[in-house]
This record gives C-alpha cells, structure tokens and sequence, in this order.
C-alpha cells in the first residue's frame, strides 16, 4: 500500500539524512518530504497520522545529531518557495520557516534593520532558531519576535503572540509540531553601524569556533553562571578522539566530525566527556544539541 500516493513528487523513500545536516551524518529516513504548500504540508500530516508514521521536522540540520540507523519515520523540510519567503513592511518582518538566517540577517543590514544582528554565524533555519530560541552572548532571536504562525500535529493552524510566548536559554515555550513563520519587530538604524557590529560577531565567532569543520555548535548547554567549554577544557578533554570524533581544539564544546566519522562515534564521545565532566566537577552536562534515532 502506498501511504502518500498522489505525493510521489514531494517523498522520497529511504533518503539518506546526513544529505542534509551540518554534521554529514545520519542513516536513512522512511520518507523525506518537501511539501510545497500549506495545503499539501496537511495532507501529509493527515497521511502520516492515519498510518501512525512519526514525524520530525528537519531546519538545516545544524543542532541535530542523526543516528546512523535512521528513522523510521517521515522526516519532512519545509524548503519550498512558499516556506522561504520574507515580507519587508517598514520595522516588521515576517519571515516564513525555511528562511537562512545568514540570508535574512544580512538582507536587514542592508535595508538597515537592527535586531537580529546576534544571529550572525549561526547556520539555520527561522523555524529551527526560533525553536531553539537560538543566540548566544549578543543576544537571541526570542526578543524580536512578535508572534508565530503554526500548525500543530493534525494539521491545524494557529497563532500565538506575546506575551504568549516565552523564550528562555535555548528554549521556547512553543509546543506545536510546525513553526510556519514569524513575525518580527526589528528597529531602523544605520547601516554601516548595523554592518560593523555584524563583522565584530563575525569575526569573534571565526576566531573562537572551528567553523570549517563539519560539527552541530555547541554540544552542551552551559550550566548556570558556567562554561561547558571551560569545563571540558579543564577536564584535559581537547584534542579527545573516539572513531572519526574528536573533542575541538579551538572551542571545547564543539565536537569534530573528521573524515570516516559515524554518528555513533560522537554519541560515544559525548558519554565520555558527560561522565570525566561529572567525575571532576560533580556537574551533570546537559545537551544542547538534539540526538534522533
Ligand atoms: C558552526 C555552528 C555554530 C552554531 N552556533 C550557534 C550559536 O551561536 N547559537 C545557537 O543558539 N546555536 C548555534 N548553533 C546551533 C544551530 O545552528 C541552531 O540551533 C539553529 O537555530 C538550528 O537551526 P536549524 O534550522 O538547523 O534546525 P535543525 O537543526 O534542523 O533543528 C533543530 C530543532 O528545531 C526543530 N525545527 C526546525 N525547523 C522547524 C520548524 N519549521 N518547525 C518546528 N520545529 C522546527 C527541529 O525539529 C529540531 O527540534 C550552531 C551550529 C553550528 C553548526
């Protein structure tokens, strides 16, 4: 029986995920899919739910790790043209889910738009950095938003606005399955001064993080008023290696993915250093990135 007859354009069977995340890594879903409308993204949810088919949503894969093994699931991208569009109206943008961040953050540079400006060197999706709240030491995505537009796991749509929506340290309090898009309220400004501040995170980001390595940015959360790199990194566990998986050298809450690297190999790294962390300063790591399997 074919469960998404008549969607043979926008699934694919047994595609390999690694395709698609930051760390090239990631064995197989049942179903990769790419609706192209809001109509066609309900169908499958209907589809899926009718024949009890998980579903994850995949951003840019940039704070996943992927089991070798798979999903048995239908892992669905909202990439299409109708998902990756922005409307400019004066300090208001609505930017949909499948939007890069790098894109839209540099596109309100040049219309002279301040507010996103801590998003830069964070590779992403809207959709993914508004679930993950994503930002870091200039600030967070969280505090332009104005509301989301979302589609829960039947497939309904709703909004909801501040101050509906909290965002925390890495976290929101939005449940629903599909974040579709938000609106943002960002503040005119100058843009030479917004282009200079985006080069100084720009260039503080290159010299503290081994960007051109294949790696999901920060694996663990930092504990309260602590830094996870700190703590690895005093723990003696820089330069770690389990498999392909190293422990970075540069930043040492990033984990490397070198050349022959299997997502078991970093799994197995994070158990090492979660437990040495643990043993030394008796701080339970918690993780930043996600695992699926
Ligand atoms: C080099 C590097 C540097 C990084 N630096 C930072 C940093 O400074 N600060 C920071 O916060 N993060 C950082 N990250 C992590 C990552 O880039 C962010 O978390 C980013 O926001 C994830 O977006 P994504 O689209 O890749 O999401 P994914 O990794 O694909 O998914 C992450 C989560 O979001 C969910 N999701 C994605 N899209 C949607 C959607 N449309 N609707 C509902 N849920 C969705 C997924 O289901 C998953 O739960 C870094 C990563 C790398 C590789």
């Amino acid at each position: 029986m074919n469960i998404f007859s008549g969607l043979e354009k926008i699934v694919e069977r047994n595609y390999p995920l690694a395709r698609h995340t930051w760390y090239g890594l990631g064995g197989p879903a049942d179903f990769f899919i790419r609706p192209q409308s809001i109509e066609q993204l309900k169908t499958v949810v209907r589809r899926c739910n009718e024949n009890k088919v998980p579903i994850y949503v995949l951003g840019f894969g940039s704070n996943l790790l992927i089991s070798d093994e798979g999903l048995r699931a239908a892992v669905i991208k909202l990439g299409a043209k109708e998902f990756t569009q922005t409307q400019y109206d004066g300090e208001q943008i609505t930017a949909w889910a499948g939007v890069e961040l790098s894109h839209l953050v540099l596109t309100c540079v040049k219309k002279g738009l301040s507010g996103i400006e801590a998003l830069t060197g964070i590779p992403g999706s809207v959709g993914g950095a508004i679930r993950m709240n994503a930002g870091g030491n200039f600030g967070d995505i969280g505090a332009a938003v104005q509301s989301v537009m979302l589609m829960d796991n039947q497939g309904k749509m709703f909004e909801k606005s501040k101050p509906e929506l909290v965002f925390d340290y890495r976290r929101t309090n939005i449940t629903a399955k599909f974040i579709l898009s938000a609106r943002l309220k960002l503040a005119g400004g100058d843009c030479e001064q917004i282009m200079r501040t985006v080069k100084e995170i720009w260039i503080y980001k290159k010299n503290t993080q081994p960007l051109n390595t294949k790696n999901s940015g920060c694996i663990f959360k930092n504990p309260r008023g602590m830094s996870a790199g700190a703590l690895i990194d005093k723990a003696g566990l820089k330069g770690l290696q389990i498999g392909g998986a190293v422990v970075s050298d540069k930043h040492a809450n990033f984990i490397i993915a070198e050349e022959g690297c299997q997502s078991r190999d970093v799994t197995k790294l994070i158990e090492a250093v979660t437990q040495r962390v643990k043993e030394q300063f008796g701080i339970e790591l918690e993780l930043e990135i996600e695992i699926w399997s």
